[in-house]
């Protein structure tokens, strides 16, 4: 049965731009049928929404969360105490609280053991709502480095090469390499580089080889050249960036996800006022690092390096489902309204490399956010999810205000 949906009036922004005059989108099934004046559709008697005084975008991207933490003020903590049930049930929890929150297609940068894989096939199969997920497995990473809890911890050049074999076996979308240390681990800094050159080349290649993406956790500058000089595809954090790297990573399109939200709601919530103890370790060198990372972001923005939105949402009080707060601090950080838009939704897509989404035009998924007024002019009619009006993910109304 064909089932269409007919959004009337609507001020659009298409992935990349406002277009400039109000129209209608037809959607059929779960794609997106036409896009044309009010007056194609006359007799139209379907499902139909009048989006007067509303502004109709792509559904956000949020190249950067992990589905399987929890958000409480210590993650790890949490995972300590669950089993495989109930990492299964909280992924798929956190998957549909982040489509609910406006997103309709993720990136997961490092899950445990697996178990996010399930979640990511029931839903993209359509067995489940919730967004478009791709999926890197085990962050792989050196001995004693950033995320070797629970990543799958590989040193040298062929050991790096057989952990990524590793999760392309297991089925992941794209290969996450951590370049340098981090916040989220005890005991190792951000400033310095993990992987050295070679073995970072030697993932990224046999990556590109069976034709999947590449991200790195890249905070200090030492590794993030490692990373860029591989052929990385994106730079997750990007914390110290110097002109030599912004230089290299404009010349090879790689691109940032900032996360800012990460750094926020870690410094945000430091005084664990609400009784949920972040670790001091973690609040210790969030404090180190946030001014640096803002300013390495307003560098490489006002050079034209390629941005794509990213939370980190999973990590100390970054929720699932307020993905889009993401964009308020992009904004405060001197990014402009459209631009926030075009790394929120075109962008994160070209970065996933996900077919046929990301834009409203004839042919594109029906993965929609309706919101209030102009985000173009205000932001928080979409960094604010009570002004989301409607949520449609491949054609289905998930969230309805109206
Ligand atoms: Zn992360």
């Amino acid at each position: 049965m064909t089932e269409q949906i007919l959004l009337n009036n609507a001020r659009i922004f298409d992935g990349k731009k406002m277009l400039d005059k109000n129209l209608s989108v037809l959607i059929e099934n779960s794609e997106i049928k036409q896009v044309a004046g009010h007056a194609e559709f006359e007799g139209f008697t379907g499902s139909q929404y009048d989006l007067t005084g509303q502004t109709l975008m792509p559904g956000l991207v949020d190249c950067h969360v992990h589905l399987c933490y929890t958000a409480s003020g210590d993650p790890r903590a949490d995972g300590d105490k669950m089993g495989a049930s109930q990492f299964t049930l909280t992924a798929l929890k956190n998957a549909q609280e982040t489509l609910h929150g406006g997103v309709t297609a993720v990136r997961d940068c490092g899950g445990r053991d697996y178990m996010e894989f399930g979640v990511r096939d029931a839903i993209n199969r359509g067995e489940f709502d919730g967004p478009s997920i791709y999926a890197s497995g085990k962050i792989i990473c050196m001995t004693g480095g950033h995320g070797h809890i629970h990543g799958r911890v590989a040193d040298g050049v062929e050991e790096v090469r057989k952990a990524v074999r590793e999760q392309i076996l297991q089925g992941c979308d794209l290969v996450k390499i951590m370049a340098t240390g981090g916040v989220m681990t005890p005991g190792v800094n951000p400033e310095d580089a993990h992987y050295n050159a070679e073995e970072m080349a030697s993932g990224v290649h046999e990556a590109h080889r069976f034709h999947k993406r590449t991200a790195s956790h890249a905070q200090g500058t030492e590794g993030i050249l490692n990373a860029v000089n591989a052929g990385i595809d994106s730079i997750e954090h990007g914390i110290f960036l110097t002109q030599q790297c912004i230089d290299l990573m404009l010349e090879a399109g790689t691109y940032i996800v900032p996360t800012f939200a990460a750094l926020f709601n870690i410094l945000d919530n430091a005084d664990n006022s609400d009784g949920s103890k972040i670790p001091e370790f973690i609040i210790e060198k969030c404090i180190r690092i946030g001014e640096t990372h803002k300013q390495s972001i307003k560098d490489f923005y006002t050079a034209g390096g390629k941005i794509a939105m990213g939370t980190d949402a999973g990590t100390p009080h970054n929720k699932h489902g307020k993905n889009a707060d993401e964009l308020r601090l992009m904004h405060a950080n001197g990014i402009s309204a459209i631009d926030c838009l075009r790394m929120s939704t075109f962008n994160g897509i070209d970065l996933m490399g996900l077919d046929k989404h990301g834009m409203i035009d004839k042919g594109y998924a029906a993965d929609i956010l309706v919101v209030q007024g102009d985000p173009s002019k205000d932001i928080e009619m979409v960094a604010n999810t009570d002004n989301h009006v409607l949520v449609i993910k491949a054609g289905k109304i998930i969230k309805n205000k109206f």
